[in-house]
């Protein structure tokens, strides 16, 4: 399999090199150059795999030979080594839980897959990698834990101060070793601003492999198609019907690799992208016009996002053709009030506590059941609540219990270089410590 940049088709590279680059010149995404499509009998039969087995045919062929089967297999088993219940809530509405990984975030998926290859594809290399990335909260966690001692593999992670939660914080800075945890004095924004700098000045590049773990890179892009079938595998055990699919989105990486398995062949009647306040692509789809924006804060702050980076492989993978896409997708913005309602209401109705992202995919889920009552379906449950303790106290009036997995956790030490909002002082830790 090859794939080519969407800014310049001419650039065209395998698994391997799109790995390890993140993105093409003049930072291009890579796409697919081809769709492989899945075997009806694989489709129809999904109950009768396992959840390895299904992981491996909807990744071999993205892979090609840049990875042997034999330790494709090992890779992907580890991905995908942790529950990923489809659980009911409503007679409509069912939820994917995909928080029972080791960060309790559905990123842990994608980050342990892309961790596996590249450091595979640095093993024959002299090459030294430092994945650099700037986190609200809740991707860090998922990216340290997925490159927690590979080898050949630093992971700096830059986190506003006192803004994440008592488990992410944790998460961030317990594990010490090859990941480092930089505390930054100021706000989330000003966290991607220092690593944006990083990422384009010369002299840290020249003397470090700079990388992102965010979902430009298809080594965490694409492993997020394997949970769709693992949720079509029990869905069609229960259901006659085709599912409606939400999914709670920001920078549509994950929506984006549902729809990529629906044109492999998984069935689905719709897609629905559940936005917060943040409601670029919610317009785009009123106007026909993509009008990036400023982000504003919000609850469900994973999905803070004004200029979605995967809304260009939606775009792609429709052939740029706006009916088609309108036809396939419908997106909803749900603001704060909206989501801590939902929470509060779904909690009294069905008992089921929902944290603030998975409450945007419900409330959208809703609005959309609405107009279309005979339909059923489920969200993607993309963090647990837990993590987002104050908002969810807040809604149910309940005090949420941390899971015991997480006891050996929060009895750590927490380990970070705290750091002002001014990239020389990053510029410093990057050529001095790392
Ligand atoms: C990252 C994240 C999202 C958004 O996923 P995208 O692939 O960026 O659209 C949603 N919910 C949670 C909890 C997240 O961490």
């Amino acid at each position: 399999m090859k794939y080519y940049n969407l800014k310049d088709s001419l650039e065209k590279v395998d698994f391997r090199e799109a790995t390890i680059k993140g993105q093409g010149k003049e930072k291009g995404l890579f796409f697919p150059e081809n769709i492989p499509q899945f075997d009806d009998e694989f489709i129809q039969n999904l109950h009768q795999y396992s959840n390895e087995e299904i992981a491996y045919q909807c990744m071999k062929d993205f892979v090609g030979d840049e990875i042997p089967s034999e330790i494709l297999k090992e890779i992907v088993a580890e991905t995908v080594s942790f529950e990923i219940p489809l659980v009911k809530i409503s007679e409509q509405i069912s939820i994917l839980e995909l928080f029972h990984g080791p960060t309790l975030a559905f990123k842990d998926i994608g980050a342990r897959f892309m961790s596996r290859c590249l450091s595979y594809f640095l093993k024959d290399q002299q090459k030294k990698v430092t994945v650099l990335v700037a986190t609200s909260g809740d991707t860090g966690g998922a990216v340290a834990h997925g490159f927690y001692k590979t080898p050949q593999i630093n992971v700096v992670i830059l986190y506003p101060k006192n803004r994440v939660s008592p488990v992410q914080e944790k998460q961030l800075t317990a594990l010490g070793e090859n990941i480092s945890a930089l505390e930054v004095n100021g706000s989330f924004d000003d966290c991607q601003n220092l690593v944006k700098q990083a990422f384009s000045d010369e002299e840290i590049n020249s003397r470090l492999f700079l990388t992102s773990a965010n979902s430009i890179n298809v080594a965490r892009w694409l492993p997020q198609q394997i949970y769709y079938l693992i949720a079509l595998k029990q869905w069609i055990q229960h259901y006659k019907e085709q599912p409606v699919i939400c999914v709670p989105s920001g920078n549509f990486g994950n929506i984006c690799a549902g729809l990529l398995t629906h044109f492999r062949g998984l069935p689905a009647s719709h897609f629905i992208a559940a936005c917060n306040a943040n409601h670029v692509v919610p317009d785009y789809f009123k106007t026909e016009n993509y009008q990036p924006q400023k982000a504003v804060p919000t609850l469900s702050n994973a999905m803070d996002v004004g200029n979605p980076s995967n809304f260009v492989r939606i775009l792609e993978l429709f052939g740029h053709q706006f009916e088609v896409l309108k036809n396939k997708i419908s997106a909803y913005s749900i603001d704060d009030h909206k989501t801590m309602n939902t929470i509060t209401e779904v909690y009294g109705k069905y008992g089921h506590i929902l944290e603030p992202h998975s409450a945007v995919a419900f409330a959208a889920m809703e609005e959309y059941l609405q107009e279309n009552p005979d339909q059923k379906g489920f969200i993607l449950g993309t963090a647990h609540p837990v993590k987002f303790p104050d908002a969810v106290e807040k809604a149910i009036h309940t005090q949420i219990r941390i899971p015991g997995s997480l006891n050996e956790l929060m009895k750590k030490q927490k380990k970070t270089v705290e750091i002002n909002s001014d990239f020389e002082e990053l510029r410093r830790f990057l050529l001095d410590k790392i």
